[in-house]
């Protein structure tokens, strides 16, 4: 029986797990698709305490990830495809097909990109639209290419490309969208809606990335936790969820101020209550 299991890798679960180590509680992360979190998607991190500048998420990933090690952490390449928190030890189940029981859980699986459902959407997804700048910005290089999101995450996202050598033909909210078009095979350009604020007819481009509004990834919980209409982790004194034992951190549990540092701040919380869940 393991005394900490934390879901997720991002700033959120690196932190929990830091204080959780710390307090000699040998916990397991479980991290997920998205080793590192969402910040890996970004070069210019410019709001990271002690980091005067810019930095890169990845750097600043890898260090926390560097230092929780250090600290203790064991770490699992894995996914929780669902959980059972009705008895008093909390049990998760892995796409590796393990069964993991834990006295207290920390549930830090972040948000993952909203799609627009824009026509043409679905039929060009993975063939010239994508949800995952690492993954796939290196392949613009050169190339035309749009961003569809609004805010910070649209900012960085802009950079990143640009930094990888691609041409931001735009940067668009999903309303902006009247259609993702192309051949039948590849994407060839994005149709802005009337009401778009970027003009009118079609941007072409070779790539789309999707960087919306980021929905909680809370749906393997399949019922186990209260969550609130668009699927975040009710919570109470931050980091309190509906079954004593069970915790949740960071994105996934937040539904303003997504923010690392808020993440990472939610996360020492979380492995702090765990501990004081355990001593009682
Ligand atoms: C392009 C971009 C730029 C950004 N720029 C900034 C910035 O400059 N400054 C800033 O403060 N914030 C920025 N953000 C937001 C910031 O990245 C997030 O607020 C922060 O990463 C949230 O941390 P988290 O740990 O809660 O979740 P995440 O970082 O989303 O991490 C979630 C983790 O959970 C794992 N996971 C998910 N589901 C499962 C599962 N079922 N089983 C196991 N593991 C699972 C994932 O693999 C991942 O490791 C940006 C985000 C994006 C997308």
């Amino acid at each position: 029986m393991e005394k900490v299991v934390i879901i997720g890798s991002g700033p959120a679960g690196l932190t929990a797990g830091l204080y959780a180590a710390r307090a000699r509680l040998s916990p397991l992360v479980v991290e997920g698709m998205e080793r590192g979190g969402q910040l890996v998607q970004t070069l210019h991190v410019a709001n990271w305490p002690g980091h005067p500048g810019v930095a890169k998420g990845a750097d600043i990933v890898d260090a926390m990830r560097r230092q929780a090690e250090d600290a203790g952490v064991r770490f699992k390449m894995d996914v929780v495809k669902s959980v059972d928190f009705s008895g008093e030890a909390k049990r998760l189940f892995t796409l590796m097909g393990d069964e993991i029981e834990a006295e207290t859980v920390i549930v830090a699986t972040g948000a993952g990109v909203s799609k627009t459902n824009a026509p043409g959407e679905a039929k060009y997804f993975g063939r010239g639209i994508s949800a995952c700048l690492v993954c796939d910005a290196a392949f613009y290089s050169g190339r035309r290419v749009v961003v569809v999101g609004e805010g910070a995450p649209a900012v960085g996202a802009k950079r990143y490309l640009e930094g990888v050598g691609a041409t931001v033909a735009a940067v668009l909210a999903p309303s902006e969208i009247a259609e993702f078009e192309g051949d039948g095979q590849r994407l060839a350009g994005v149709a802005l809606s009337p009401s778009s604020a970027s003009g009118s007819g079609t941007v072409a481009a070779d790539g789309a990335f999707l960087v919306t509004a980021r929905l909680p990834e809370t749906k393997f919980l399949g019922g186990a936790l209260e969550l609130d209409p668009k699927g975040h982790v009710v919570t109470t004194d931050t980091v309190r969820t509906s079954v004593p034992g069970v915790f949740a951190a960071g994105d996934c549990a937040r539904p303003r101020y997504k923010q690392a540092v808020v993440a990472a701040a939610d996360g020492a919380i979380a492995a702090l209550a765990a501990q004081e869940y355990l001593s009682r």
